[in-house]
C-alpha cells in the first residue's frame, strides 16, 4: 500500500449527450490520505458520475484526477489501485462467499491459492463472515451480502475505496450497525475514503469533512460541524440538518444605528442589536432579505424582546422533543423541549437568538452573514 494516497479532483468536469446535461461542473476537491469525505447532494447532482470518474467507469471531458503523486486521468479502471463497494451489492451469483472475496485478489496480487484463501479467511473473521464463506449470495440477508462486499473491498487493501449509496437497500437498524462498522473498519485500517450518499443525516455522521453538490457544482466542503453551523448559501443551510432550516423573507428598515428586521407580510418584527446591525450594514445593502433559523434554535418565551407570537397549526413528538409546526412562514417548525405542548391553534410567544440567525442574499442564496 503506497503511503500517501491522496486524491486530488481538479477542474472536473463531465458531460453527457454531446454536452447537453453537465453531470459534473468544474469540481475541485481534495481528499487528504486516510481521510473519510462523504459526499452528498440531491437526486441528479453528480455524485456517482463524480465516483465512477475516480474508480475509471467514466471519463472525464476535462479536469485531472490524481491519486497520490499519479495523474491517473487516462488510466485504465483496472490499474487504479481502489476498491468500489456499489449499493447492490455487485456479488457474483454463482460463486461462494470465498470465491467472491478471493477473485478481487486474484485479478490485483501474485498470491498463490493458499495464500490467498488465507487472507479471505483472516478477513472474514475480522468481519465476523467466516461462518458464510461456502454460502452462494442468495443464501445471505442484505446485510450479510453488504458485508461480503465490503469485505471483498477490504481484502485487496486498496489504496482507495469508493463506496456508492452502499447502505440504501438495507433497513433502517441495519444501515445503523453499518455505518459504525464502516466506520469502525476505517479507522483501523485508515484507507482514504469517497462515500456517495443521499442521505445528510449519513454524511454528517460519518464524514471527517462532507463534499456537498447540486446540479453537478460544489456547494461547500468542510467538516460537518462547521457546515452546518456556517453553511456557504441557502441550499446548504436547508439541505443539512433535519427538520430543515426555516427560511422567511424580510424587509430591512432603519431604526437610528439598528436594524429591524420586519416580515414580508407584516406579521412581526426583530430588533437586532448595535454590533449585529453593523455587521449586517457591512455586509449588505440589500433591503430585502432572507433569514433561516434553525427549528432547534426556536424557543418559547413569554417575556423579553423580539417575541414572535405565532399559532400552533400541528404538535409532532418525536419522544425526547416535540415539533411545533408554526404559521410564522411556510413549513416553520421550532424543535422544543417534550414538556411543551401547546394545543392546536394556540397562540404562543417564540423568539430565537440572534446569533443563531443566518443571513442570506434574497437572489443568490449566498450566505451574507
Ligand atoms: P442519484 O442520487 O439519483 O444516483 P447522482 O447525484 O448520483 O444521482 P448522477 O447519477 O451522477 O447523479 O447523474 C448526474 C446527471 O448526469 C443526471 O442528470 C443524470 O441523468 C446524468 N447522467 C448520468 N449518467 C448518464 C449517462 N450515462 N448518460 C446520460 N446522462 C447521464
Amino acid at each position: 500500500m503506497d503511503t500517501m494516497a491522496t486524491i486530488t479532483l481538479d477542474s472536473l468536469r463531465k458531460e453527457f449527450d454531446n454536452g447537453r446535461i453537465v453531470a459534473v461542473d468544474d469540481l475541485s476537491v481534495g481528499v487528504e490520505d486516510g481521510e473519510f469525505i462523504t459526499v452528498v447532494g440531491p437526486s441528479g447532482c453528480g455524485k456517482s458520475t463524480t465516483l465512477r470518474m475516480v474508480a475509471g467507469l467514466e471519463s472525464p471531458t476535462s479536469g485531472h484526477i490524481r491519486i497520490g503523486d499519479e495523474d491517473v486521468t487516462d488510466q485504465h479502471a483496472r490499474k487504479r489501485d481502489v476498491a468500489m463497494v456499489f449499493q447492490n451489492y455487485a456479488l457474483y451469483p454463482h460463486k461462494t462467499v470465498m470465491e467472491n472475496m478471493a477473485f478481487g485478489l486474484r485479478m490485483s496480487t501474485d498470491l498463490s491459492k493458499e495464500e490467498r484463501r488465507e487472507r479471505v479467511r483472516e478477513t472474514a473473521q475480522m468481519m465476523g463472515i467466516e461462518d458464510l464463506l461456502d454460502d452462494k449470495p442468495d443464501e445471505l440477508s442484505g446485510g450479510q451480502k453488504q458485508r461480503v462486499a465490503l469485505g471483498r473491498a477490504i481484502v485487496r487493501e486498496p489504496d482507495v475505496f469508493l463506496f456508492d449509496e452502499p447502505l440504501s437497500n438495507l433497513d433502517a437498524k441495519l444501515r445503523t450497525t453499518m455505518r459504525t462498522e464502516i466506520q469502525r473498519l476505517q479507522n483501523e485500517f485508515g484507507i482514504t475514503s469517497l462515500y456517495v450518499t443521499h442521505d445528510q443525516e449519513e454524511a454528517m455522521t460519518m464524514g471527517d469533512r462532507i463534499v456537498i453538490l447540486k446540479d453537478g457544482k460544489l456547494q461547500q466542503v468542510g467538516r460537518p460541524k462547521d457546515v452546518y453551523e456556517n453553511p456557504a448559501n441557502e441550499f446548504v443551510g436547508g439541505f443539512v440538518g433535519s427538520p430543515s432550516m426555516n427560511f422567511l423573507d424580510v424587509v430591512v428598515e432603519r431604526d437610528g444605528d439598528r436594524v429591524v428586521l420586519v416580515a414580508d407580510d407584516g406579521s412581526f418584527s426583530y430588533r437586532l442589536s448595535k454590533s449585529f446591525s453593523a455587521a449586517l450594514r457591512d455586509a449588505t445593502h440589500e433591503d430585502e432579505l432572507r433569514i433561516g433559523i434553525r427549528p432547534e434554535d426556536v424557543f418559547t418565551a413569554t417575556e423579553g424582546s423580539n417575541l414572535i407570537d405565532s399559532t400552533v397549526g400541528v404538535v409532532e413528538p418525536i419522544g425526547s422533543d416535540n415539533y411545533l409546526h408554526l404559521d410564522i412562514g411556510p413549513d416553520f417548525i421550532a424543535r422544543v423541549a417534550s414538556d411543551i405542548e401547546p394545543e392546536i391553534d394556540e397562540t404562543i410567544s417564540i423568539t430565537f437568538d440572534e446569533s443563531d440567525l443566518h443571513v442570506f442574499h434574497p437572489r443568490t442564496g449566498e450566505t451574507l452573514l
